[in-house]
C-alpha cells in the first residue's frame, strides 16, 4: 500500500489555506479536513457539536479544545483519512491541540506543517472581499466571482460572505491567531516539521511553491 500523506497548513485567516488545501487534496488524492468547514456544516443542522460551537464561532473565539479535538479524532478514524492521510487546515490552532493531534496520529505523524505567510495588510483586504461556497467551501472574491449568479462553479452551492468575515470579528480572529496559533510555528520548528511558504501572489504560483516544499519533504521519508 502507498504511504499515507499527512499535511497541515497553518496561516492567518485569509492567507489562502482553504483554496490551497483543496488543490493539495486533489493533487495528493487525500481528503481535506477543515475544522472551520466542519463547524459551519454542524451549525447548519441540529447537532450537539453545532450547539456547543455556535457562540464561539460567531464571536470569533476558539471553540473549546475538547470539542474540537473529539471532532477531529472521529474524522481521522474514517477510512479515507486513516488509509491515505489528509490535508488539514484550521487545526491545530494552539499547542494543546497540536499535542492532541500527535497523540491521535501515533504511531504515525504529520509529514509536514506548512506556514503560509501573508502580511496582515494583504489578508485584511482579501477577507473584506472574500465570498465562500456554503456547500463545498470553495473561495471566491468580489473581484473573482463564480461564473453565474453567485452559484459555486464546482457544486452549484450558494456563494455568500461568511458571517464572521465582518471587521470586528476579523480583528478578533487575527488577534487569536497571533496569541494562540503563531506559537505553533516554533513548536513545529523545534521538531523539524515546519516549512514556511510565501502565500503572496497568484494562487497557481503559491500552489507550485507548496508542491515544491512538500515534495522535497516527502522525498526524505
Ligand atoms: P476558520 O474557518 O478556520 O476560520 O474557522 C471558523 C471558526 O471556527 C473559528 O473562528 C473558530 O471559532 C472555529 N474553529 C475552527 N477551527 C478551530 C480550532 N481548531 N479550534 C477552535 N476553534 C476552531
Amino acid at each position: 500500500m502507498a504511504l499515507a500523506t499527512r499535511l497541515v497548513i497553518l496561516g492567518k485567516q485569509g492567507a489562502g489555506k482553504g483554496t490551497q488545501a483543496i488543490r493539495l487534496s486533489e493533487n495528493f488524492g487525500v481528503p481535506r479536513v477543515s475544522t472551520g468547514d466542519m463547524f459551519r456544516v454542524f451549525m447548519k443542522g441540529d447537532s450537539e457539536i453545532g450547539r456547543r460551537a455556535r457562540k464561539y464561532v460567531e464571536a470569533g473565539d476558539l471553540v473549546r479544545d475538547e470539542v474540537v479535538n473529539e471532532m477531529v479524532r472521529e474524522r481521522l478514524t474514517e477510512l479515507d483519512a486513516a488509509d491515505r492521510g489528509f490535508v488539514m487546515e484550521g487545526f491545530p490552532r494552539n499547542v494543546a491541540q497540536a499535542d492532541a493531534l500527535d497523540h491521535m496520529l501515533s504511531p504515525h505523524h504529520v509529514d509536514l506543517v506548512i506556514e503560509l505567510n501573508v502580511p496582515t495588510g494583504v489578508v485584511l483586504k482579501r477577507l473584506a472581499s472574500r465570498r465562500v461556497c456554503t456547500v463545498c467551501g470553495l473561495n471566491y472574491s468580489i473581484d473573482a466571482p463564480p461564473k453565474e449568479n453567485w452559484s459555486c462553479d464546482a457544486c452549484g452551492g450558494a456563494v455568500v460572505q461568511r458571517e464572521d468575515d465582518t471587521e470586528a470579528v476579523i480583528t478578533r480572529r487575527l488577534d487569536q491567531y497571533d496569541k494562540q496559533t503563531a506559537p505553533l510555528v516554533a513548536w513545529y520548528l523545534a521538531t523539524d516539521r515546519l516549512a514556511a511558504v510565501d502565500g503572496e501572489g497568484h494562487p497557481d504560483t503559491v500552489t507550485r511553491r507548496l508542491l515544491r516544499a512538500i515534495e522535497n519533504r516527502l522525498a526524505r521519508r
